[in-house]
């Protein structure tokens, strides 16, 4: 599904980039996954045709960089400000895993805050007090030998965090054709399960054990809509009309 400029208030900041192709990959990376604005603190050498060439059709991303002297100005108005490391620091700050931060950046984005996400430079990440301006530290796990991944492939792992959040919020609320069943609902579809279990004598009141906790926890893992508790009420109703098992 193509997106398109999803974000607007997330903010992506690249400080002192020294690679003009990394802000290209950067602006890439952003674009395919429906971010776009880039920001740039003080970046080394800049414009350059290697940025346009690695931006490939993110070229817009990258002719629409916004470019400042300093973080301050980047983060400026921001409600949440994340930052990237591959270190950990001598005094730890709030983590955040990829997963998390695109949920976080998600929820705060969808009550209408500005964000930022800052990732630092190539050859020395982020400084200590740059880090310290941020409500989160985001690492990105890796494999022990070697921790510090290119600057626009970290910046691809979080935008696609950050899509993913979006959509599978999207796809929990709209997707789904039916209303969910109302927890009065479903109250009375395990009353009238209990009761017909009772009536074909497969469950005994006198000895319940755990049946009717484990078919509870199974329902409510299930979260029914109000059409599939109609079925189940149909089904029960046509079993309560067939009365008690017939024995030899
Ligand atoms: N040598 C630097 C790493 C620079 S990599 C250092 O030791 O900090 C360039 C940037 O990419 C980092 O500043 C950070 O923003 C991001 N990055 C790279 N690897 C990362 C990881 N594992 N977790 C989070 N961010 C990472």
């Amino acid at each position: 599904m193509p997106v398109d400029n999803l974000f607007p208030s997330i903010r992506i900041v690249l400080v002192e980039t020294t690679h003009p192709g990394n802000i290209g990959a950067a602006a890439r990376a952003m674009k395919n996954m429906g971010l776009t604005r880039l920001v740039l603190v003080n970046p080394g050498d800049f414009p350059h045709d290697k940025a346009i060439w690695r931006a490939a059709s993110a070229a817009d991303v990258v002719h629409e960089a916004t470019v400042v002297e300093t973080l301050d100005e980047a983060i400026a108005g921001c409600h949440l400000v994340l930052g990237t490391s591959a270190r950990d620091r001598r005094i730890p700050w709030p983590m955040l895993e990829p997963r998390a931060c695109g949920e976080k950046v998600i929820a705060e984005h969808s009550k209408g805050a500005e964000v930022a996400i800052i990732f630092g430079r190539e050859s020395r990440g982020l400084k200590n007090e740059e880090l310290q301006k941020c409500h989160y530290h985001v690492n990105i796990p890796t494999g022990e030998a070697y921790s510090s991944l290119n600057l626009a492939m970290a910046v691809q792992v979080l935008c696609y965090e950050i899509l993913q959040a979006s959509l599978a919020g999207k796809l929990a609320d709209t997707q789904w054709d039916m209303e969910y069943a109302s927890t009065d609902a479903v109250e009375n579809l395990f009353d009238h399960l209990e009761q017909t279990l009772v009536q074909v004598e497969f469950h005994d009141p006198d000895n319940p054990r755990q049946l009717l906790t484990r078919l509870r926890r199974m329902f409510n893992r299930i979260r029914m809509d109000q059409m599939e508790v109609n079925i189940m009420r149909g089904f029960l109703t046509a079993i309560n009309k067939l009365g008690k098992p017939q024995r030899d």
